[in-house]
Order: C-alpha cells, then sequence, then structure tokens
C-alpha cells in the first residue's frame, strides 16, 4: 500500500493544514519516508460534523450488519499483516514478529466484538409489561435497551501501536457499540496509523454505511487534543497514555457546558509480592521471570511489572541474584520515541534521588534511543516514607523493595494508589498473609493475579483493564475485554409505546430472539 501521509476525513483524503511530519525509526534515529499531514480545528470540525452526521443510520443499523462490518475490518486487517507489522517495526524498533502478533490480536478484537454484537446481550433489554389492574396505581409498560453514546474520540496509545492503536480495542469497542469514532493518532506512529485507518475505511465503504463512521485526524502539539475534546459533538474520548495527558484531557472534558466521560487509562506500576513460604521455594525462578516480564516491550507495557516487593529472608539472596544476573545480562533496546526515553533517564534519576539504589545496569546502549535496564533497590520504610519511589518508571526498569516482616509488607501494600494490576506469588503455607493482603489490595487495583504474571493480556469476558485512580479515570470500566463496549453505551427506557414503534429487539414477539430479562427474570 502507498502512504499518501493524508489525513482520513471519512472517505475525504486531506492535505496538511498545520504541515507535516515524517515517522521516526527509533533503531536508527532516522526520519521515515513520506511526509504525514497535520491538522487542527477545522480538521476535527469536519470530523465530528461528518461522525454526527453518520451516527443516526450507523447506531441504527441491523445487529446481523454491524457484526458484518466489524468482521469485514477484521478481514481487512488480516490482508495487511505483513506491511502493517513491518512499517510499525519501522517506526517502533519493536520486533517484527510480536507486532504480526499485535495485528492478529487486533483482527480477533473485532471477531470477538461481532459475536457480542450478534447475541446481542449488550444491549441489556429488559421488559416490565402494563399492569393495568395494579393497585393502587396501574403500571404502564416499560422497555429498556442500551443505545450508543454518540460519536466518540480515540487517542491511540504510543506503545502498543495496533492493539491499542487506530485499530485497537477501544475503536473497536466504540464501533460494536454503534457510535461513530474519530481516531486522534499517535504521532509516534503514523505510518502504522494510515495502513489501519485504510483497512477500517474499506470496510465502512463495502459495508455501504456513511463515510462518517470512521476518521483519523493527527496534528502537532495539543491543539488538536483540546479541540476533539471540546467539539460539541463529540460524546465521550478514549485515552490511554501519560497521567499528565490523560487528566488535562479528562479535566477539560469536566469543563465543557456539556461535560462528557473520558475514559483514561494511565499509569500502574502492577505491585508484585512474593510471600515468605513462595520466596523460600523458589526465589530465584519468580526473580528471573519477574524481570523477563518487565523487559518485554522494552519495559514500555502498561502491565509491566515494575515494583517487586519481598521480607528479607530464606530465598531473598537468590531472588536479588537472579534478577540481577537478567537486568545485567538484558540487551540494550530502542524506546518508543526520543521523549519517551529522555523520560524514561529523568524517572531513573527521580527514584535514585528519592533513595532508590542502582544495583545492576543492562548491556551498553549502542544506538542513540536505545534503554539500558536498571534494577533498584530500596528498603521498607523508605519507601513507606518516600511516595515518589510508587512513581512509574515508563521503560525496561524495575523496583525491589526489601520488607523487614510481614507487617511492613502490608503496610506497603496500603501505600499504593490504583493499580491495573497486583500480583502474588504463594504456596498454601503463606494463605494466612495471602487473606491479609487481599482486601488492601481488592480496593487499589482492577485484577489480582496468583502465581503468574499479569502480562500479556487476555481479551475475554472476565477481563478487567482499569482499576482505581490514576489506573484509570474510572474504576467501573474496563478499557480492554468485552465489556469494554459498556463505555460507550447509555440506557433508555420507552414506556407506553405500541409495538410497531418499538426497536425490533424490544417488541412483543421477541423478533431478533435475544435474551431479555422480563419483569427481573
Ligand atoms: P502522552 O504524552 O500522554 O500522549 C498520548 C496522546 O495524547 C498523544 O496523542 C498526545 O498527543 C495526546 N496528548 C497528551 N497530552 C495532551 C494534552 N494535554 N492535550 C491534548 N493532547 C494530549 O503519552 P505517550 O506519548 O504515549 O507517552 C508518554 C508517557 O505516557 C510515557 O512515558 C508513560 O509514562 C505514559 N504511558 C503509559 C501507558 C500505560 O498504559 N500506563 C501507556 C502509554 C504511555 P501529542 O503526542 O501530539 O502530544
Amino acid at each position: 500500500m502507498k502512504l499518501t501521509g493524508h489525513l482520513l476525513i471519512g472517505a475525504d483524503e486531506v492535505a496538511a493544514t498545520e504541515g507535516t511530519l515524517k515517522a521516526l525509526n527509533p533503531a536508527t534515529n532516522q526520519t521515515i519516508e513520506p511526509d504525514f499531514a497535520l491538522g487542527g480545528a477545522a480538521e476535527v470540525n469536519r470530523a465530528a460534523t461528518l461522525a454526527d452526521e453518520a451516527f443516526d443510520h450507523y447506531s441504527h443499523t441491523s445487529l446481523a450488519e454491524r457484526s458484518a462490518f466489524l468482521e469485514r475490518i477484521a478481514d481487512n486487517l488480516d490482508a495487511v499483516t505483513a506491511e502493517l507489522a513491518a512499517r510499525a517495526a519501522l517506526e517502533t524498533g519493536l520486533p517484527e514478529a510480536q507486532l504480526q502478533g499485535e495485528v492478529a490480536k487486533a483482527a480477533t478484537q473485532f471477531r470477538q466484538f461481532a459475536d457480542v454484537v450478534r447475541k446481542g446481550r449488550f444491549l441489556h433489554l429488559a421488559i416490565d409489561p402494563a399492569q393495568p389492574e395494579r393497585q393502587p396505581r396501574p403500571r404502564m409498560d416499560h422497555r429498556l435497551q442500551k443505545i450508543a453514546i454518540g460519536p466518540v474520540a480515540v487517542f491511540g496509545a504510543s506503545n502498543f501501536p495496533i492493539s491499542y492503536s487506530v485499530a485497537g480495542g477501544d475503536t473497536a469497542s466504540a464501533l460494536a457499540a454503534g457510535a461513530t469514532v474519530i481516531v486522534k493518532a499517535h504521532n509516534a506512529h503514523p505510518g502504522a496509523s494510515e495502513i489501519q485507518a485504510r483497512a477500517i475505511l474499506k470496510a465502512v465503504q463495502d459495508s455501504h454505511l456513511p463515510a462518517g463512521v470512521f476518521s483519523m485526524v493527527r496534528g502537532a502539539g495539543n491543539a488538536i487534543g483540546e479541540a476533539l475534546v471540546d467539539h460539541p459533538l463529540i460524546k465521550a474520548v478514549t485515552f490511554t497514555g501519560s497521567e499528565q495527558g490523560g487528566m488535562a484531557l479528562y479535566r477539560r472534558a469536566q469543563l465543557r457546558p456539556d461535560p462528557i466521560p473520558v475514559f483514561t487509562e494511565m499509569t500502574s506500576v502492577n505491585p508484585t509480592f512474593i510471600l515468605p513460604q513462595a520466596l523460600a521455594a523458589r526465589g530465584a525462578q519468580i526473580g528471573d521471570g519477574f524481570v523477563e516480564r518487565m523487559l518485554v516491550n522494552v519495559g514500555q507495557a502498561c502491565l509491566k511489572p515494575a515494583i517487586l516487593i519481598a521480607v528479607e529472608g530464606e530465598g531473598f539472596a537468590a531472588l536479588r541474584a537472579a534478577m540481577i544476573k537478567r537486568v545485567t545480562d538484558a540487551p540494550a533496546r530502542p524506546m518508543l520515541t526520543p521523549g519517551i526515553q529522555g523520560a524514561y533517564l529523568k524517572n531513573l534519576d527521580h527514584l535514585q534521588s528519592a533513595g532508590a539504589s542502582l544495583v545492576a545496569v543492562g548491556a551498553v546502549a549502542h544506538a542513540e534511543l536505545d534503554g539500558r535496564s536498571g534494577l533498584l533497590e530500596v528498603d521498607g520504610q523508605r519507601f513507606l516514607d518516600e511516595p515518589a519511589l510508587a512513581d512509574e518508571v515508563f521503560g525496561p526498569a524495575a523496583l525491589l523493595v526489601k520488607v523487614r516482616d510481614e507487617a511492613q509488607m502490608l503496610a506497603v501494600a496500603r501505600a499504593f494508589r490504583g493499580q491495573l494490576s497486583a500480583t502474588l506469588h504463594l504456596e498454601d503455607a503463606d494463605l494466612a498473609l495471602a487473606r491479609r493482603l487481599l482486601p488492601i489490595l481488592e480496593r487499589r487495583t482492577g485484577r489480582i493475579v496468583v502465581n503468574a504474571f499479569a502480562h500479556p493480556q487476555e481479551v475475554s469476558f472476565a477481563t478487567i483493564h482499569g482499576g482505581p485512580f490514576p489506573a484509570s479515570s474510572d474504576s467501573r470500566f474496563t478499557s480492554v475485554g468485552m465489556t469494554s463496549i459498556e463505555r460507550f453505551l447509555r440506557p433508555i427506557t420507552y414506556q407506553g409505546f405500541p409495538d410497531g414503534l418499538l426497536p425490533e429487539a424490544l417488541r412483543e414477539l421477541n423478533p431478533l430472539g435475544l435474551p431479555r430479562s422480563v419483569d427481573g427474570q
């Protein structure tokens, strides 16, 4: 596919109005052709107007039609796997084979959502039939379904350039809900973004849907993102990135005359607790596995296990030695962008100024944007005294927290802010301590993992990828998994409607054969 670098606003190829940018190959620190157009508020307005015009048609597509559209997107992604993975590898420095897996994951998500749509449970259909004889007051017929919230703005992530980007879970779940979508592409992978956008737009065209169902814009600086969040026709926003960026957009949306939901997924250190018997039994093995997972994606992953907590005692020396060895042996690999590399180095310094000691570093970096891995260590008391030690370092570094006893382990668990996940390594003899940790962790995290690591991520009905602030801005929702569709739905009641005026899913004879609750049964 020849990349044009245009903004893709519905069916329109739109040239630059605010300059251009080139992608950067982080492995060489050289720019890559072609030029990519940058737009501004005028392009956001054009895309939002189209998305609004397309909304009534798209949100009323039949479940069969919408499922077929989502499956077409999946097929189109499959068809561009090789070139998409190759371009994404050039733009991110991530391994091509891993990125092929990401394309497959993205296509699978669209197919999973097609199935969700076809089965119709997401509509949450509920019928409370009329009770004209009820005393002291008759009841009118009430019927509820969920409908799409309106046009959605998606801020693609930098770190998973396909499965959390233009054709990622946010876009898939919003389209499944019946919402029209405008993606603000991340400037770190503009070519990969264009290939994904074209796969979606081709499905829009082949499904004979209005062109405004999907658009992709791109801009320089904050102006384009701000214009999207401010636009009166946008009704919800999703974001994956930094706490600073996510909260700036969240606050902005709350200042609109009509505040809208902003679902942000921001920062998490995914604390890992090794309980004493597990430490004694397999400290070295856990330390090795922890660092291996920490290094995935050069440490640039939301589920990176970043902080490991263990009681100094039997097995601790073996754990520490295994972690040091793994970190020391790790080759330096390119980080996603100069900005992320700069933040990584700054945050490593920040942890050391807060009292952590650097106890191991990885192999020397060869390329300019390479990230060299690191292991830091601190004792439990210092960790409790200095909240900055619990901050995320986005990159290939981890912190080992040595606690003096079980009481201090519980205190450290209480010190964490909201997390996407927490992990416990335990043996049967550790269950009593695990039971004391659980209520503390349940209040602070969206997922608790036992004797494994939270990464990689399942995409299923029971998946939660979210958690209390600052892991996300709304702990009631997930940004990954089948229930992520809930972010883009709202309930509506039809009261006293004649059958012929009701949405098909709510008609008396249940012509679509969908699961419905009647009088709560
Ligand atoms: P980012 O700087 O927060 O940017 C994410 C997206 O939001 C970009 O498209 C960015 O546009 C836009 N944006 C950010 N702040 C904005 C604002 N105030 N107004 C309007 N638009 C705004 O995140 P990033 O580029 O992915 O990486 C930077 C940091 O994010 C990392 O160092 C890491 O700490 C964090 N991160 C965390 C996770 C996680 O899951 N925990 C994942 C990815 C990144 P521009 O690029 O044009 O500014």
